[in-house]
């Protein structure tokens, strides 16, 4: 069995002092819990923590990457940039960047590739909205942004992927989709995986992360299910003693 993966999003958050704390209350939980753990700080503590985490054995990811290699592009950074910071990982996809940074599938998707191709995982993320989930769309909307954000790596490409589940309207809300609607929905993402990606879609290899208004209360019964690998955290992971509950309960 693969082990949890539990990945804390602290977007725009945090001062330097208060990273340096938590970055190292995280270092010494990653000693004491079974799962595996991801942070995605702001960028501009990624040198910071790359030293911090160092062996620990806590991954370092970051919130979001160009999808060009190098060039005349101001203020941003490129995955092979990232990986020179230490990152493992990159979260791709966020419902933030889509709405307020008007990144399209396309965008999405190119980012997708230059992530793969310079060996940092993307962490996808998918998620319908209150409209859609209530039009029942949600199903076919999620398989359409996989479709999308995928199309342009080869199938053999996604031996690292980690696909996060967060459904709009549970971003920061306090809501989060039944126990049994969770279940539900991702048990048809990962059957699509299965359908569209066949033998290249491994258990192994693909993560799926349930994502959105994640607490220290909701998460043993969220990471209780088979079809959940982990969870991506955004509030609770700025709180150290929530943070630590919600990777005790993996
Ligand atoms: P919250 O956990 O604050 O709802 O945020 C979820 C999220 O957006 C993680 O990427």
């Amino acid at each position: 069995m693969k082990n949890k993966l539990i990945a804390a999003n602290w977007k725009m958050n945090l001062s330097a002092v208060q990273s340096a704390e938590l970055f190292k209350q995280c270092a010494s939980l990653a000693q004491t819990v079974p799962s595996d753990l991801i942070i995605c700080p702001p960028a501009t503590y990624l040198q910071m923590g790359n030293s911090m985490l160092e062996s620990s054995g806590v991954h370092l990811g970051a919130q979001n990457v160009n999808q060009n290699l190098a060039g005349a592009y101001t203020g941003e950074l490129s995955a092979s940039m990232l990986k020179d910071c230490g990152c493992a990982f990159v979260i791709i996809g966020h419902s933030e960047r889509r709405t307020q940074f008007n990144e399209s599938d396309e965008i999405i998707a190119a980012k997708v590739k230059a992530a793969i191709e310079n060996s940092l995982t993307p962490i996808l993320c998918i998620g319908e909205s209150e409209n859609q989930r209530t039009l029942g769309l949600t199903n076919s909307f999620l398989t359409y942004q996989i479709d999308s954000a995928l199309s342009l790596v080869d199938k053999t490409q996604m031996k690292n992927l980690v696909i996060a589940y967060e459904p709009i309207w549970a971003i920061g809300t306090n809501k989060t989709p039944s126990i049994a609607q969770i279940q539900q929905t991702m048990t048809t993402i990962v059957k699509h995986m299965y359908k569209k990606y066949g033998e290249n879609f491994t258990d192994s290899s693909v993560h799926m992360l349930y994502g959105g208004s994640v607490s220290d209360t909701n998460c043993q019964a969220i990471l209780s299910l088979d079809v959940v690998d982990g969870c991506l955290v955004g509030g609770a992971s700025l709180n150290f003693e929530k943070f630590e509950k919600i990777c005790q309960a993996s």
